[in-house]
């Protein structure tokens, strides 16, 4: 046990006072066979990035729409390309996933993550410990077991899915360790994500995260939740968020987004700008998400001030910071 003083209860952060922060959007239309977006996680930045930071980081999320395009462009399905493109990510320490996640008060990695595919299947793991890649655990439970959500697969388990396993040292990371003893000074947003679609029109997302620095042991946030951080529906849109997860999970946010667009008729944009302003902004809180619809049309939408985010062109791989 660390002696960190615990932060307040995530998501108990309620301003409706003033005006709703602004919410930034970049809009890329269709332009062929397939399409992917990628995040990083949104949150305010306490400090500016430096050159080699934004350079890291953008690298990292290149990294992961090259491992994503190469599927797709290989015929691959959309949760191919979700999930190579969250390997990647969780990979990369400088992204709160996997190896770099953020800490619990006691300084250790929990990690959630969820795979869904547009045909409404879905695997997920919560505060998982030893899986070196979370997202591929959260896929072996949705094409091995009948169930949705696993907490804590055990290291046979792990073993018997054919999934990596990996000790504590291998996610906790000295970044991440400062960030936990600075807590409230800079508590880690963050989260990674990507969406697809793929040339026979299927969508997927899948989203992996560390949750936020300084939660309480088995906190489980909105990434592992169908339909809070993590949606698909091959007939709408398929959406990974990123943000405090308390209000993903009140709001139901990836689903209100597909209830917006599939029921009330509305586009991707404005979709995805009412479920910000709505479970977010209006409550004090911010993030932002991704999302892709069976066309192939990509929003990458957040109210945060800043977005780790990437997504495909036809020239290739673009990231921004
Ligand atoms: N949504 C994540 C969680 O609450 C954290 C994040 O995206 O920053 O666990």
């Amino acid at each position: 046990m660390t002696d960190a003083t615990p932060p307040p209860a995530p998501g108990s952060a309620v301003d409706t006072s003033g005006a709703l922060p602004p919410v930034e959007l970049v809009h890329v239309p269709a332009w062929g066979p397939y399409a992917l977006a990628v995040h990083g996680g949104a949150g305010p930045r306490s400090h500016p990035l430096s050159e080699d930071e934004v350079a890291e980081r953008e690298e990292g999320l290149r990294r992961a729409l090259e491992a994503g395009a190469a599927e797709l462009a290989a015929g691959g399905a959309a949760v191919d390309a979700v999930c190579a493109a969250v390997v990647e990510l969780e990979d990369c320490a400088f992204f709160n996933a996997g190896r770099g996640a953020a800490l619990t008060t006691e300084g250790l990695a929990e990690l959630d993550a969820c795979v869904m595919r547009g045909d409404r299947l879905a695997g997920a793991v919560a505060a998982a410990g030893h899986a070196r890649n979370p997202v591929r655990a959260a896929r072996a439970v949705l094409e091995q077991t009948p169930h949705v959500l696993i907490a804590d697969p055990a290291v046979e388990q792990l073993t018997e899915w054919g999934c990596e396993v990996a000790e504590q040292e291998h996610f906790v990371v000295e970044r991440q360790r400062r960030a936990l003893a600075r807590l409230l000074e800079e508590r880690s947003h963050g989260t990674v994500g990507a969406v697809a679609r793929d040339a026979s029109g299927a969508v997927a997302a899948a989203t992996s995260t560390g949750g936020i620095t300084g939660q309480l042991p088995g906190r489980v946030g909105d990434t592992p939740l169908v339909g809070a951080g993590t949606f698909a529906d091959d007939s709408t849109v398929a959406v990974s968020g990123t943000g405090t997860g308390e209000f993903f999970v009140r709001g139901v946010l990836a689903h209100d987004l597909y209830a917006r667009m599939r029921y009330a008729g509305a586009d991707l944009q404005s979709a995805a700008r009412e479920v910000l302003d709505t479970h977010l902004g209006a409550k004090g809180a911010d993030g932002g998400l991704i999302a892709v619809d069976p066309r192939g049309d990509i929003v990458l939408a957040w109210d945060s001030g800043a977005m780790y985010r990437g997504w495909l062109t036809v020239d290739g791989p673009v990231a921004a910071t």
